[in-house]
């Protein structure tokens, strides 16, 4: 049994999502999803979406393996309205293609997170499309300019903190293994970066979160 089932079934906080990464379409099967679907701590879909990052160098190659993202996630899309659960979504150097995507196949109608939001503007459209934007650690990075900049256009009402633990733990931990208890580094940056108090920030996101992922609403 994979360890996020084992986890799930073994804290009543914990929950668990299933899909496949775009770095693993050649393992994409309907079947598998369907054999966890039902879990009842399997609260979404993902991660799933398109990665243009780490693409095969050969011409012939990579427009394949694209054409398999694009496939594997459409299905994905398709399965989650099939099960009405939200979608997680992973989007890497694809915004334009990852957008157009989930509008063309109404995605909207079970909505989700764009899991660590990339801070670029092609994707603020999906706000009106039932899509909430994941923000982490990168928030707090020296780097993070345009994620900064970008972050008082995303609606106050689809704003939620994640993790992507064991990575992007924020500063000043950058670097070690990343853990919920540190997204209140994340909670703090937002609420000087937006003006808010700090527990509205978190009153906001974590309603955001129960909203988006109905089913732990009852117990979280
Ligand atoms: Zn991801």
């Amino acid at each position: 049994m994979p360890q996020a089932v084992r986890l799930a079934e073994k804290y009543e906080e914990v929950f668990f999502a299933v899909g496949i990464h775009p770095y693993d379409i050649h393992m994409y099967d309907e079947a598998v999803m369907e054999r966890y679907i039902n879990h009842p701590k399997c609260i979404a879909i993902g991660e799933c979406g398109l990665d243009y990052f780490r693409l095969p160098e050969d011409e012939e190659e990579k427009k394949a393996n694209i054409k398999k993202q694009k496939e594997v996630f459409i299905s994905q899309i398709e399965f989650a309205k099939k099960v009405k659960k939200p979608l997680i979504i992973h989007i890497r150097e694809a915004s334009n293609d990852s957008r157009q995507i989930l509008i063309d196949y109404a995605a909207k109608e079970v909505g989700g997170v764009l899991h660590c939001f990339n801070a670029s503007k092609h994707l603020l459209p999906l706000a009106e499309h039932n899509f909430y934007f994941g923000i982490g650690g990168v928030l707090t990075f020296k780097n993070a300019k345009k994620l900064v900049e970008i972050l008082p256009k995303i609606p106050l009402e689809k704003l939620i903190i994640e993790t992507d633990a064991p990575y992007l733990t924020p500063h000043p931990h950058r670097g070690k293994r990343n853990e919920p208890f540190y997204t209140t580094f994340v909670v703090e940056k937002i609420s000087e970066l937006l003006e808010m108090d700090k527990n509205e920030v978190e009153k906001l996101t974590t309603n955001n979160a129960k909203k988006l992922f109905k089913e732990f609403s009852n117990i979280i």
